[in-house]
């Protein structure tokens, strides 16, 4: 399996916790930048003929901010410079202060069929709070214009002010709309954004709030058939997003546009975060990468159970031994004793139990340091 990222870096506004290459100032560009995206694409076509995509994703920023024509002419040079698997999933993500029906139909027209819609809250004072563009009722008519088609919504946790009660009304919110799928993840406070003083103030939930938070959306979800199968990610059982899974399977992806990312043929490398180098290193014919590296045999390995152990799957014991020639045991013997407790079997299949997903982190540190041993 494979997949296809695009970046559109921008966006109305910036909102107060955001740390993602986007720019608020610069959407004039948008059409000379797709150009150059367009470009990237059809250089690297020739060296991917062989390979059939089943997944594209338009992430941000804020790609339904840009004219949606732009979109259109992505999807258009896609098709033409690479093979697209007949039932690929082709997601965009939304926010909801930007669309309108004419924006979808085009959508729709390019072969979106999944949406993913930044809702984070469904109350107004904390979108405001986070310098969003959209409130609650811009949310709803956004999915009312999507008229039955697979949509996913973000839910944000840790807000200022957020009591278990706003949570529940953002949920409920979710699924009165027809969202299939949630993400639901804790606001992560990067050094410099506006929201930094809020942590600094002390005006944000501490961590146990927020597990407690986390605990009781799961709860939650789980009532209103969403199946989590991924830490942060909630589905109703067929609506799982495959772009992600790709990740999670270390599959490999390839990224167009500016500080955009790729794992093709054991490499790793990452688009300039800068937009007009991005932008002159492509006119000039050039890739745009600028880091690359090989991924050892040793990172494979423990990438290979990290990522797994995000998932409700876990890490085939089997698949391990096919791919890496050893077995898990052979290669990480005192992190499997470190972690017994929290681990189970099922099948072939090494699982982190489900009351321990949300402290993964903890409980992959010992592969990580029996790694670099
Ligand atoms: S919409 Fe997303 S990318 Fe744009 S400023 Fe807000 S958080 Fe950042």
């Amino acid at each position: 399996m494979a997949g296809i990222y695009v970046h559109i870096p921008f966006c109305r506004h910036k909102c107060s916790y955001c740390d993602f290459v986007s720019f608020p100032d610069k959407v004039d560009y948008a059409e000379a930048y797709m150009a150059c995206v367009y470009r990237e694409m059809k250089k690297r076509s020739e060296e991917l003929k062989n390979y059939t995509f089943d997944t594209v994703y338009f992430g941000g920023g804020t790609p339904s901010y840009i004219p949606p024509k732009l979109i259109l002419g992505a999807m258009n040079q896609i098709r033409q410079c690479f093979k697209l698997a007949k039932d690929a999933e082709i997601t965009l993500e939304l926010n909801p202060g930007t669309v309108g029906e004419s924006k979808i139909e085009t959508y729709k027209k390019a072969g979106v069929n999944r949406f993913s819609i930044g809702l984070q809250t469904a109350i107004d004072s904390q979108l405001a709070d986070l310098n969003r563009i959209h409130n609650a009722r811009d949310y709803v008519y956004a999915t009312k214009l999507l008229k039955g088609e697979n949509f996913s919504t973000d839910v944000m946790l840790g807000l200022k002010n957020q009591t278990l009660d706003d949570i529940k009304k953002t949920i409920e919110l979710a699924h009165a709309c027809g969202s299939k799928h949630i993400s639901m993840y804790a606001l992560t406070v990067e050094d410099g954004t506006p929201i930094y003083t809020d942590y600094l103030n002390g005006e944000l939930p501490d961590s146990d709030e927020v597990a407690q938070m986390y605990e009781y959306g799961c709860t939650l979800l789980k009532e209103k058939g969403y199946e989590r199968y991924e830490i942060s990610n909630f589905a109703v059982p067929g609506y799982e997003s495959k772009h992600n899974l790709n990740y999670w399977k270390r599959g490999e992806y390839i990224g167009f546009g500016i500080s955009a990312s790729s794992f093709m043929q054991g490499k790793r490398f990452t688009n300039t975060f800068d937009l007009d180098e991005y932008m002159k290193c492509v006119i000039s014919g050039f890739y745009p990468a600028v880091t690359s590296e090989e991924v050892s045999e040793e990172d494979a390995k423990f990438e290979f159970i990290m990522l797994a152990l995000r998932t409700k799957y876990g890490v085939s014991m089997n698949e391990y031994k096919e791919k890496f020639g050893s077995t898990l045991g052979d290669d990480f013997p005192n992190a499997l004793k470190k972690t017994v407790k929290y681990l189970e079997l099922d099948g072939d299949r090494l699982k982190i139990k489900d009351e321990y997903l949300y402290v993964q982190n903890s409980v992959l540190m010992p592969f990580m340091e029996e790694e670099r041993k």
